[in-house]
Order: structure tokens, then C-alpha cells, then sequence
């Protein structure tokens, strides 16, 4: 018996509900439970999700959607792809596999980066010539009879060879010039082999993800695209393919996708149908069965029927057969909304998982069957879709007339001389200023509190005054220590964006709209829904607190707004460069009443300025542009005295480097400890000509620096840039670490910084 998608979804959440995977998981890794307990917790996870897609009306249920920790690392361990430093561990197989998540004691775990420009890490798999691939774990063939024994039929889904071997990083021994995608045909015959096996097990369908062709793509690895899609199309024995791109429109990949001998693509119509436009011109896709994404995947907003029906009736004139879909994998939304209790209203417009999977089987019903054949259930859903927008509370009058006034004179400060002097004059700081990122280690204390008031077992003012005492502890430790620009250490916050969210008007926050970050670690991001405005000052009170306690300057602390929309989930129905207007006005607000409190250093944070760069280099500028644009805003209504500083968290700024200068921040800090302050001349490059503080303390290790250690990172700072511009700081903020490293470590920087003083003179 043959069956075709129909109706599906190209992956699906797998934390659980409620997070019951990162419970087991943390569970296991600390011992608590044998591993017997958390293979339990898995399948019973896998029967759900299996069961409740088809049970939702699916035509077809993605397969192999469930991972402990990553689909990345699933594929490297499935192909063998495991180096030498975890297989000597001799730890058994899901040992060895967390051994390469997490590390252990001896051995550094594979390095983590971000999947595309979503907020999901992935394990970065190591490929080098020596790279033996095999068939080495076979979990996605026991998942599919795992289901088919529960009587539910999957669509396994494997990362393809392309995206996992462009994702890949050479092995530290593979010596110039090595590519893993050199590594491709022998990949290819392990790729062959298990697709054999899975068809000899009966399986119908195989989805083959290769997500990198929605970003720019040299000739040679569209070539290698086409070579093994054809090695692959042109076999015997082997399931139908469905091969997929998602986050981004396909571009010059898209002949090679049209062309290629598979039975099915999906295409991802949320980001676009140029794509289908020009395949229907050229009859491309006659032969194919599309499943036209138009369900959004990364977003938590109902689907709009009506256009996504128009998308649905161009795509299926232009195709073989059509089947409706997601944009991408639901990984990215959170599971359920029905289960939150939110405001009512903005509750109607909302869809996570499960409300998308019925978004796709209406749709789906409606395209096989015509709009009348689902007459009602289309009413139904089109009534939140015109609630929204015809929503008052979505749009403030107030706000609107605010962004229509605005000139290019907002985003303008004074020149940077002239600033400078100025705050040279109100600040009175030594050359080679010491100042830290912003938070201090969250304490257990802290931490409670922060629950004992949610849980109502403290009232705000008792939950104020313990915050009081953490700030006065923190301001007291940074005296004692000798740093010259203090903070309040930030203990209010439970997270930088969502402190924010929760004091704007605009947003709204879940209880448990929880999506995996990596691994275990799960993020809440708030939605935001409409226009958004500052009903009153939100870190005023905690800065002027901490400043009453200390001569010293007191650095106010803000999230940017570049930042704060990276980490929610953003309305879409207005260009986003508005809505970071929106933001930023409201940032600005609240640097200038901390200017008026008396605060004279603010800094603004955008850690998230690079993640949210487009995948194709062609959409950079516009992005850029706003972004830019947004953060001047946020920053620009001070006084020339008033010192706006930056922090960004990395120190590869590639692509935004350019912006960096652009934000005209007074000062910058960055992240350079491991990479031996090579970015300062990437910088100096680039023309930047302001104050930077290239950090000499790597926060992300408990390791402590020697005094000695970091006056040998201040030298190589000196070497690059003028003392009178360098500042002295961590990489980031000192959140995640305990207080007796950073005491250490900081008592160490002020002391490498005396020194240095006195020999640069
Ligand atoms: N001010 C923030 C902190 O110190 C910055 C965090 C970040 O850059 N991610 O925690
Ligand atoms: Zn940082």
C-alpha cells in the first residue's frame, strides 16, 4: 500500500509537555535515576507525540523527531562520526553520546553552536580525513518500529548529508585546506546503506532535512547537493524521499531541489514564494509531490487561512501533488497553548505545536477537499485571525504619533571628541577604567526569593529589601576590590530580556511556553503582541539604590532592543523595524531617567546583535540598518556627559563589524580572553576609534586568572590600542559563576591593571 503526505509537520517538540525530559535527564545526570528510568520517560514521550499527530488527523507523522540532546549529534553518532577522545572513554553507548554533549572531567564536550538564526544550539560535529563513517547506531530504525508496534506509521527524518557535513568543523588533526565536505562521498555509501535497511524494514518515506540551502551556497556545494541527491535518488532498494529547506527561500539551490530525482520537496512559503512563482513558470515540479510550508514553524501566531489557502491553490496549479505542511520543524514554538493561562484575548490569537498541527489538518482538508467541505471550521478559524487585527490594544495612538515624529536628529549624538571631554570632566576616571558586565553570581538566596515572592510566601516589599541587601553586599565587594565604574549586580533580574518584557507594555509572558535552547536548558520568551510603550521607570529605583551606596560611578544596566526582540516572539504583522522603534523608544526612556536620577554611565547590552543577521548575505544591509538604527535611538537622547556603554558577546564580529562602529556606543566591551585580543585589530581595521574593553577574564570557565595572566592580556591589548581608549573588564556577565572565583578573578584584574598603570605612564 502506497500513501501520500497529505497533511504533515516536519518535526515536532521533545522536552515534554512539561519539560519531563529535562527533568529526566538532569535526574540521570546527576545520578538519581538509572538509565532504565530515563529510556522510560523517553519512549513514553515518543508514544505521545506519535499518537496525539495522528490521533490530530495527520496524514503523515514525522519519525525520529524525538533526541536526548540534539539532532546534530544523533546523526554524527548514528554515522559513527565519534572522535577518538570519547570512544577511549570505553563509557557505554548513551554515556559516550552525553560524553559528547556535556564532556566529562578529562574531556571537553564537542562544541556548541546556534542552528541557523534560530535560538536552538546545535553539537557541532568534528569530520576529518581520517573520519570513519559506519552504520554505527541504528535508533532511528528501532524508533520506527517502535511506533509501528503502537499501529502508527512514521516518516523517519534524518539531517541530509550536506547540511550535516556543512555544518560540521574540520578535526583539529585534518590540516589545511581539509573541508568536511570532502568527506562526502564516503558518507554518501553510509547514507545508502541505512536507507537500504530502512526500506528492507518496510518504511515508505524518509525525510531528509538540508536546511543550509536557505543560506548563500558556493558552486561546489550546489554541485555536491545535486551529485548526492542524485547518488541517492537513483537507487534500488530505497524509501521515497521527502528532502526539505527550511528558514529562508531556496535561491540558486532551487533548481538543484526541483531537479532532483526524489519523489517529494517541501518548500518553506512562510519566508516566501519566489521560489514557487518561478517553478510554476518552468513546470519544474510536475512530477513532484511539494508540501507547501505555510504553516509558520517559528513563530507562536495563528496561521491566516485565507492567505494560506491563496498559497496552497498557486502551489498546487504548479505541482505533481500537493501536501500541506509546516514551514519547518514546530522544535521552535513551545507545545500547547490551551494550556496557559494568559490573557484571554491574545490567547485567541496564539497557536504553539498542537494548534499548528490542526492549523495543517484544516488546511489540508480544505485544499483536498475545497473550502466548502470545511465551511465552518474556516470561519472559525479565521475569527481570531480579524479580532487581531482589528485589535485596539495591538496599537497604541500615543506610540504611532511618537514614531511618526521622529527625525534623523534622534539617532544623533554630538561628536565623539566632544562627548568625550565632557564625560572626561564628569567622571574623573583613571586611564584603563576596571568595570564589570553588569551581573554578579545569582546566589541560591537570591534565587529563592525571586520564588518565594511568585509563590507568595514574601511580599514585594520584603522581597525588596532582600534585593537591597544583595546590592549593598555587591556594591560593597566592588569597592573593596578597588574597580573604578560599579554595578548593581543585577540581582532582580531573572533573565535579561524578560525582565524587560515583564515591565512593557506590548508583551505578555507564559507560564510554560517553554522551547529548547540546547540540550535540557529550555527558554520562556515572551510574546510580544503589540505596541509597546513604558508605563514607568523599570531599573531606576535599583541603579539610584546601588549609586547612594558609593562615590564611585554606578553603570545602569538595559537590555538593547535589538536584543529584546531576538529573544521573544515578535507580532508580525507590522515590518520589524517598527517595532524596534517601539522598543527602543522605550529604552530610551529609561536611560534618560537614569540620567536625570544622576546616573552617568548606562550601558545598553546586545549580545544578540549578530545572531539575528539574515542566513543570505544579500538581506544584511537592511538588517543592519535597522538594527543600527534602533539602538542609536535607544541611546541618543543623553547629554554629552553621560557615557553610553555596548556589550556584545563574542569577539568574531564578521559580518556586523561595521555596525559596531555604526552604534556609536562611547564604549564597548567584547569578548577576548580566549582569542588573545586578536579582535582588537580587526577593530582598528574598521576605523574604530572609541572607548573598548576587550575582555582579560573568560567567564565561561571556573578557572581563575593569575594576575600574571591578565597583565599579559592587557599588554597585547596596549599593543593594539592606546590606553586612553582601553578598559579593563570580563568577557561577560559574572551571572553563572560563584562568588569566590570572581572575587579571586577580579582582585586579580584591578591588580594587573596597577601594574599596567604605572608602566604605561
Ligand atoms: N549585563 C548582562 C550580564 O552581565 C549581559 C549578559 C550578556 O551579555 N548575555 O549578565
Ligand atoms: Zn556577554
Amino acid at each position: 500500500m502506497t500513501s501520500s503526505i497529505g497533511s504533515t509537520v516536519l518535526g515536532y517538540p521533545r522536552i515534554g509537555p512539561n519539560r519531563e525530559l529535562k527533568r529526566a535527564l538532569e535526574r540521570y545526570w546527576s545520578s538519581r535515576i538509572e538509565e532504565a528510568e530515563l529510556r522510560g520517560v523517553a519512549q513514553a514521550l515518543r508514544k505521545d507525540t506519535w499518537l496525539s499527530l495522528r490521533d490530530a488527523g495527520l496524514d503523515s507523522v514525522p519519525g525520529n523527531t524525538f533526541s536526548y540532546y540534539d539532532q546534530m549529534l544523533d546523526t554524527a553518532v548514528t554515522f559513527g562520526a565519534i572522535p577518538e577522545r570519547y570512544t577511549k572513554l570505553g563509557l557505554g553507548s548513551l554515556d559516550t553520546y552525553f560524553a559528547m554533549a556535556r564532556g566529562v572531567e578529562s574531556v571537553p564536550p564537542l562544541e556548541m553552536t546556534k542552528w541557523f538564526d534560530t535560538n536552538y544550539h546545535y553539537l557541532v560535529p568534528e569530520i576529518g580525513p581520517k573520519t570513519s563513517f559506519s552504520v554505527h547506531d541504528r535508533t532511528v530504525l528501532e524508533q520506527y518500529r517502535e511506533a509501528e508496534k503502537l499501529g502508527v506509521t512514521t516518516r523517519p527524518v534524518l539531517v541530509g548529508p550536506l547540511t550535516f557535513l556543512l555544518l560540521a568543523k574540520p578535526a583539529a588533526d585534518a590540516g589545511d585546506g581539509f573541508k568536511p565536505l570532502d568527506k562526502l562521498d564516503a558518507l554518501l555509501e553510509r547514507y545508502v546503506e541505512l536507507l537500504g535497511e530502512l526500506h528492507a524494514a518496510g518504511v515508505e518515506w524518509v525525510q531528509l532535512d538540508e536546511p543550509a540551502f536557505a543560506a548563500d551556497r558556493t558552486a561546489d556545494e550546489l554541485a555536491a547537493l545535486r551529485r548526492a541527491y542524485d547518488t541517492i535518488g537513483k537507487l534500488g532498494n530505497r524509501p521515497k524521499i521527502l528532502l526539505t529547506e527550511y528558514f529562508g527561500e531556496l535561491g540558486e539551490a532551487l533548481p538543484a531541489f526541483a531537479e532532483a530525482p526524489v519523489e517529494a520537496i517541501s518548500l518553506d512559503l512562510v519566508a516566501g514564494t519566489d521560489a514557487l512563482d518561478k517553478l510554476a513558470k518552468t513546470g519544474a515540479l510536475k512530477k513532484k509531490t511539494v508540501v507547501a510550508g505555510v504553516v509558520d514553524g517559528r513563530n507562536i501566531w495563528r496561521t491566516d487561512v485565507d492567505q494560506a489557502l491563496d498559497v496552497l491553490d498557486k502551489a498546487g496549479k504548479a505541482v505533481g501533488e500537493l501536501a500541506v505542511g509546516t514551514s519547518c520543524s514546530l522544535l521552535h514554538v513551545p507545545y500547547d497553548v490551551t494550556a496557559e493561562e494568559i490573557d484571554p484575548q491574545v490567547k485567541t490569537w496564539l497557536a504553539f505545536a498542537a494548534q499548528k498541527v490542526r492549523e495543517v489538518v484544516l488546511l489540508g482538508k480544505a485544499a483536498r477537499q475545497g473550502k466548502d467541505a470545511v465551511a465552518a471550521e474556516l470561519a472559525e478559524a479565521r475569527a481570531p485571525i480579524t479580532d487581531r487585527a482589528g485589535a485596539d490594544r495591538v496599537r497604541d495612538k500615543a506610540v504611532r504619533s511618537r514614531l511618526a515624529a521622529l527625525s534623523p536628529e534622534d539617532t544623533e549624538r554630538a561628536p565623539y571628541e566632544q562627548r568625550r571631554t565632557a564625560q572626561q570632566k564628569a567622571l574623573g576616571l583613571p586611564v584603563l577604567p576596571t568595570t564589570t558586565i553588569g551581573s554578579f553570581p545569582q546566589t541560591t538566596d537570591v534565587r529563592k526569593a525571586r520564588a518565594a515572592l511568585r509563590k507568595g510566601e514574601i511580599d514585594q516589599a520584603a522581597y525588596e529589601q532582600r534585593m537591597r541587601e544583595e546590592i549593598g553586599r555587591v556594591v560593597g565587594l566592588q569597592e573593596a576590590i578597588g574597580l573604578d565604574v560599579l554595578v548593581h549586580g543585577e540581582p532582580e533580574r531573572n533573565d535579561m530580556v524578560q525582565y524587560f518584557s515583564e515591565h512593557l507594555e506590548g508583551f505578555i509572558s507564559t507560564a510554560n511556553g517553554w522551547v529548547q535552547s540546547y540540550g535540557s536548558r529550555c527558554v520562556r520568551p515572551p510574546i510580544l503582541f503589540g505596541d509597546v510603550s513604558r508605563p514607568k521607570p523599570m531599573t531606576v529605583e535599583w541603579a539610584s539604590y546601588a549609586q547612594g551606596l558609593t562615590q564611585k560611578a554606578l553603570k545602569g544596566m538595559l537590555t538593547g532592543p535589538v536584543t529584546i526582540l531576538a529573544w521573544s516572539f515578535v507580532r508580525d504583522d507590522q515590518p520589524i523595524a517598527d517595532t524596534a522603534k517601539q522598543v527602543a523608544l522605550a529604552i530610551r526612556d529609561e536611560v534618560g531617567d537614569l540620567e536625570s536620577a544622576g546616573i552617568g554611565v548606562v550601558q545598553v547590552d546586545e549580545p544578540a546583535l549578530r545572531e539575528l543577521l539574515p542566513l543570505r548575505s544579500a538581506e544584511h544591509q537592511e538588517y543592519l540598518d535597522w538594527a543600527v538604527t534602533a539602538f542609536r535611538l535607544a541611546t541618543s537622547g543623553v547629554q554629552d556627559r553621560t557615557q553610553i556603554h555596548t556589550h556584545l558577546c563574542y569577539s568574531e564580529f564578521g559580518d556586523v563589524i561595521n555596525a559596531i562602529v555604526a552604534l556609536e556606543a562611547d564604549v564597548t566591551s567584547i569578548e577576548a580572553a580566549r582569542s588573545r585580543m586578536e579582535v582588537l585589530e580587526d577593530l582598528n581595521a574598521v576605523g574604530f576609534a572609541r572607548g573598548v574593553g576587550p575582555g582579560v577574564y573568560d567567564i565561561h570557565s571556573p578557572r581563575v586568572p593569575s594576575t600574571e595572566e591578565v597583565t599579559g592580556l592587557l599588554r597585547a591589548a596596549l599593543d593594539a590600542v592606546p590606553a586612553d581608549r582601553l578598559w579593563v573588564n570580563p568577557d561577560c556577565g559574572l551571572k553563572t559563576r560563584g562568588y569566590q572565583e570572581v572575587e579571586a578573578a577580579l582582585k586579580h584584574i584591578v591588580d594587573a591593571t596597577k601594574t599596567a598603570r604605572s608602566t604605561t605612564g
